[in-house]
């Protein structure tokens, strides 16, 4: 199944954000041949993610699809990148999720009581920890994966083995032998299917006296600890202008965040922006492109979660030709649409 370019690099990487950087070591520990290259510019997410990973999201308080079986994966993936680049990457960390209002705290004690959440569920936060909230749980799980660092050393590493290059690939059906991992900036072009990308902008903040031991989720946002009093607070959800530039709207909307998950006393240390790529909510998907080449994309805002398990799932089907479960198969997507 193997195909072997002219130059007698087997696989080139077009991206290397989350997806490719995975897919990346995925491909490195089976020892096969490629090289990775990315623009370093342009629109894209990994750069700025805060690497959150909550194992039940949302409004609706759903566990994320299949997080049984990806979250051990990611835990193992990480565990084996730490000890391949000698740095931490994972930062377990409880979570306390907060409910705004009576409906919310209703539904959240309902949905408590399924099996498949009650696993990731435990305490009822007591009431001098849910001041000016209408009820709490923790969750158990989750915690933060430091992306950046991950990317940025993920870059270095194999720019020292010479196999990483800063380049903009341009679209070519006759190559086969390459694996799209470009994110947003790929999808607006249209070529995998109709994308519903999303600009979320993101702060960096130092604050002293706020809760370093837990995230806190809550009131549309989440605030997550790195350590000596500096927290990343996201995020926004733009759907219409998708550029990398943080707007005097998105401020606001992230200090009112900061207001109710943190305080009112709090320095910026950072206000960025970047887009989300989305094909099906979060739920990613990989495959051979009728157009040429593979594709690996649609992380969503669930990036840590979902692409370790997804790049060894695309690194078995390109190398031995062993498909993942359908629900994954961009061909299999298209043919719905
Ligand atoms: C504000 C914000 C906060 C987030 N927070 C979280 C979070 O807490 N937890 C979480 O799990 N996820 C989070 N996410 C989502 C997460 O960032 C994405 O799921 C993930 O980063 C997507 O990775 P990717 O590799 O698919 O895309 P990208 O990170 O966009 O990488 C694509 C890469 O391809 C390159 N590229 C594109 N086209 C070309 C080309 N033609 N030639 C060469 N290179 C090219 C780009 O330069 C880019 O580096 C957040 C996203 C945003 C915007």
């Amino acid at each position: 199944m193997s195909e072997v370019s002219d130059s007698g690099v087997a696989w080139t990487i077009v991206g290397q954000g989350l997806a490719g950087s995975c897919l990346a070591w995925e491909l490195w520990r089976r020892g096969v041949n490629f090289c990775i290259v990315d623009r370093e510019g342009g629109i894209a997410a990994s750069r700025v993610a805060a690497g959150l990973v909550n194992p039940v999201t949302g409004k609706n308080f759903e566990p994320s699809p299949m997080i049984g079986e990806f979250l051990p994966e990611a835990l193992e993936f990480y565990r084996r990148i730490e000890e391949n680049l000698g740095v931490v990457l994972w930062h377990p960390l409880p979570i306390m999720r907060l409910a705004g209002n009576d409906d919310e705290w209703a539904k959240m004690q309902a949905k408590a009581a399924r099996a498949d959440v009650k696993v990731w569920v435990g305490r009822e936060l007591a009431k001098q920890e849910i001041d000016g909230w209408a009820g709490g749980f923790e969750i158990s799980g989750g915690g933060r994966f430091d992306v950046k660092m991950f990317v940025d050393r993920t870059r270095e590493f194999f720019q020292a083995q010479g196999i990483y290059r800063k380049d903009e690939i341009a679209f070519d059906r006759d190559v086969k032998v390459r694996v799209w991992c470009d994110g947003a900036a790929g999808l607006v072009l249209g070529r995998h299917a109709e994308a519903r990308c999303a600009k979320g902008e993101i702060l960096t903040v130092r604050a002293t006296g706020w809760d370093e031991a837990r995230i806190r989720v809550g009131a549309g946002g989440w605030l997550v600890p790195l350590g000596e009093g500096c927290y990343k607070l996201g995020s926004t959800y733009e759907w219409e202008r998708l550029d990398m530039e943080p707007s005097e709207a998105g401020l606001e909307r992230l200090r009112r965040i900061a207001m109710k998950l943190g305080g009112a006393d709090f320095e910026i240390i950072a206000h960025e922006a970047g887009v989300r790529p989305i094909l099906r909510r979060s739920e990613p998907l990989i495959g051979p492109m009728s157009e040429g080449g593979w594709m690996f994309n649609g992380l969503g805002s669930k990036g840590s979660l979902y692409a370790p398990g997804m790049a060894r799932r695309l690194a078995l089907w390109i190398l031995n030709g062993q498909e993942p479960e359908g629900h994954f198969d961009i061909r299999a997507f298209r043919k719905r649409l």
